[in-house]
């Protein structure tokens, strides 16, 4: 098992050895090593090489196990690295299309174009990781943060990993410990999810099924996913991702899986299972504080996830990147107290945040519809030609519908 992967890192402290992991110093220690983590370590090396920058990720591998549908667009995935040529080998299939499912079956093509991929997720976050390593960062992999105490105006955090227990102190931490979130915890930040809020999702990979191959499916219904959606994305041809999350208020006491096999059984009875993965999915807005002295939280760790869609890759990426940038500017100023943090929360509540309250506002109406709302849609929307078939279209014909929907679209979205 490595330990530390690569990079110029963390330096040990007078009384202490770099095999024994006490005594460690570093400027910026990243917590989680998912998409959140991965892109603020490197880009924080990449901005300063002169900073120290560790990450601890608690997995033995980065990017496995894979606890995903793994979908992502094209234009937010991009900005973060290419999706073509050589080192791309993290795409396993290019999406052209979007096709929804109302509940009785109904199908509605919408999005032809450059929709986006479905990733092999262990490749795509080795590959941010060997760049955060050649940036400079170093990579701990299998090493567990276990707790925190504010030090010298950083922090010193408690990590158990391969060579045993240890601390390592820093100026500054970036935590992306995903929905366990226990870094932002330690620190007197509530993360907090609201029950309703927490949806519990099982996902199969299903091989030697028939559907096109092009295409991501979104299925709605109260029978299959209440408070959900499933999703079939394909991972290459006959094979792919099929999913469903639930609320686990709104499910009858019935846990995901079940959900998920009465499914896969229906849908797909001839599909051969070749791996089974479980998870929660976090669709509540931002939590209202992501800072406190010497810390910022990105990722699922602050909610960061589309409360609509349940994607959460490139929000993290995104917020990783913000996080980046305000920890080297704390540093060069010699100020990482929460008030000058602060910026970190108002510039994603003003990139994204404010978004994904709009959007949770607009889940909460469309949670209050039931399936015979979304079988009359569709049937409404198949009769647009496909090719006038948008997403604004879709939600104009929602509106004619259902009135509802009006103050919360006149209100966010006009
Ligand atoms: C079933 C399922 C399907 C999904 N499908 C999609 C999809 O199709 N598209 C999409 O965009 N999003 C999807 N999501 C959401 C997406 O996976 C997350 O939003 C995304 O991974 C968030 O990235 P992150 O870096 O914030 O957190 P994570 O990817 O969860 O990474 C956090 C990392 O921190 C590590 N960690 C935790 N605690 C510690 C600790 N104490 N010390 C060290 N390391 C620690 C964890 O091991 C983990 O590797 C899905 C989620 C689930 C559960």
């Amino acid at each position: 098992m490595h330990r530390a992967m690569s990079g110029r890192g963390a330096h040990d402290g007078a009384a202490s050895s770099r095999r024994g992991v006490t005594g460690i110093t570093c400027d910026v220690l990243v917590i989680g090593g998912g998409p959140a983590g991965l892109v603020a370590a490197r880009e924080t090396a990449r901005a300063n090489p002169s900073l120290e920058v560790v990450l601890l990720e608690r997995d033995r591998a980065i990017g496995a196990p894979v606890r995903c549908g793994e979908g992502v667009g094209s234009k937010g995935l991009e900005e973060f690295i290419s999706a073509s040529g050589a080192g791309a080998d993290f795409i396993s299939r290019r999406i052209t299309r979007v096709i929804f499912w109302a509940p009785d079956g109904t199908e509605v093509r919408v999005a032809e174009g450059d929709v986006g991929y479905v990733l092999d997720r262990t490749r795509f976050e080795r590959a941010l990781a060997t760049e955060a390593g050649r940036e400079g960062a170093e990579l701990r992999v299998g090493t567990e943060a276990v707790g925190m105490v504010r030090e010298n105006g950083g922090w010193r955090v408690s990590t158990r990993g391969p060579a045993g227990d240890g601390t390592i102190a820093a100026r500054i931490i970036i935590a992306a410990d995903g929905v366990e979130a226990m870094a932002g915890r330690w620190a007197g930040i509530d993360t907090r999810v609201p029950s309703r809020d927490m949806e519990s999702c099982a996902q199969y990979v299903v091989s030697g099924i028939d559907f096109d191959p092009d295409a991501i499916y979104l299925h709605f219904g109260e029978s299959i996913a209440p408070g959900g959606y499933a999703w079939v994305f394909p991972k290459g041809i006959g094979i792919a991702n099929v999913g469903l999350g639930v609320v686990a208020l709104r499910a009858d006491g019935r846990p995901a899986r079940q959900y998920l096999d009465d499914y896969v059984g229906k849908m797909f009875p001839a599909g051969v299972k070749t791996s089974y993965t479980v998870g929660g999915v976090i669709v509540h807005p931002t939590i209202k504080r992501t800072v406190a002295d010497g810390i910022l939280i990105c990722g699922d760790a602050a909610h960061m996830v589309n409360p609509l869609s349940g994607g959460g890759i490139v929000n993290a990426m995104k917020a990783g990147r913000l996080a980046a940038r305000t920890a080297i500017d704390a540093l060069s100023a010699g100020d990482t107290s929460e008030a000058r943090l602060k910026r970190y929360h108002e510039a994603w509540m003003s990139l994204m945040g404010d978004d994904h309250v709009r959007f949770y506002r607009v889940k909460e109406a469309l949670n209050k519809l039931d399936d015979s709302f979304f079988n009359s849609l569709a049937r409404t929307v198949e009769r647009i030609p496909e090719q006038r078939r948008t997403l604004g279209r879709i939600f104009a014909h929602a509106l004619v519908k259902h009135p509802l929907l009006l103050p919360v679209i006149a209100k966010y979205f006009v």
